[in-house]
């Protein structure tokens, strides 16, 4: 039923911001942070670097300070976590998201995810507010590398002798130039917001249900669990984004 209702909103919807995080991806085999999965072992040093995932401590792999102290370590894990990305699909729920540009003239995909999924997914508008996994630069001074090879056992270096580093979004780290500016505007525009897939604890990314909201945006949540935004929600649907997604397109 509140399927059905939640279709009528978006054939309505002229404007529409969908904001995704590590949820919207897990159905494609990348473990979310918070629950503490084991992702399949790859070769090698695999297991060691899994094993890092689950117990993941951002101050040592995910902050400016952790890659001064051990550059080696950071490179190594964002290495792996590259190569996952790249082995696995867009779910059904990135394929939905993509198709739904078709009937609704303004979508903007806003993703905390660093994995490129939604554009392979053939999503056109999207802002990456933690960057992506599979760009690089140098650490001193944001140089941008262009390709990287894979396998490298410690970071390379770029022309200017800094090491070379994941382009992604540390801890106490800015978000990418004009992304959360472009991402604010859409949030204040937009006339429907969907949420997929995050447990909205990660600010600032998480303040744009609440803009959106305060500008009488309607907003939908898509998580199989509750969050701190599930009482701000006009539908709250408990489910995957992978099993919910399709169902809402089969609506137009
Ligand atoms: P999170 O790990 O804090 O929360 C994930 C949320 O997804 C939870 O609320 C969970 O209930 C929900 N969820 C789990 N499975 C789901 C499914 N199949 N369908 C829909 N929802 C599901 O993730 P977050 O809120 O994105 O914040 C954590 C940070 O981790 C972000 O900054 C993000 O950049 C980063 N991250 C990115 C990736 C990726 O790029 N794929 C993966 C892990 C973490």
């Amino acid at each position: 039923m509140e399927i059905s209702q939640v279709g009528e909103l978006l054939k309505n919807a002229k404007r529409l911001v969908v904001l995704t995080g590590a949820g919207m991806s897990k159905e494609s085999g990348i473990p979310t942070f918070r629950e503490t999965q084991k992702a399949e072992e790859p070769p090698g040093d695999g297991a060691d670097l899994a094993a890092l995932w689950a117990n993941y401590d951002p101050q040592k792999l995910a902050t400016p300070e952790g890659f001064l102290v051990d550059p080696t370590l950071v490179w190594r894990w964002y290495e792996w976590r590259r190569q996952m990305v790249l082995k696995v699909e867009p779910n059904a729920g990135h394929v939905a998201l993509a198709k739904l540009e078709k009937y609704i003239e303004d979508v903007l995909i806003v993703t905390q995810n660093v994995d490129g999924l939604h554009a392979r997914a053939g999503s056109r508008n999207i802002v990456e507010l933690h960057g992506s996994i599979t760009s690089h630069f140098c650490f001193a001074n944001a140089h941008k590398a262009e390709t990287v090879p894979f396998d490298l056992p410690e970071p390379p270096e770029c022309f200017c002798g800094s090491p070379i580093r994941p382009a992604v979004v540390w801890f106490g780290e800015a978000l990418p130039q004009n992304a959360m500016e472009q991402a604010t505007r859409a949030s204040e525009s937009c006339d429907l917001m969907l949420v997929v897939g995050t447990s909205a604890l990660v600010w600032p990314a998480a303040s744009l249900p609440y803009i959106a909201k305060q500008n009488k945006a309607k907003i939908i949540e898509i998580n199989p669990e509750s969050t701190p935004l599930s009482d701000i929600t006009d539908y709250a649907l408990k489910g995957t984004a992978a099993a919910i997604l399709p169902r809402l397109l089969e609506c137009f």
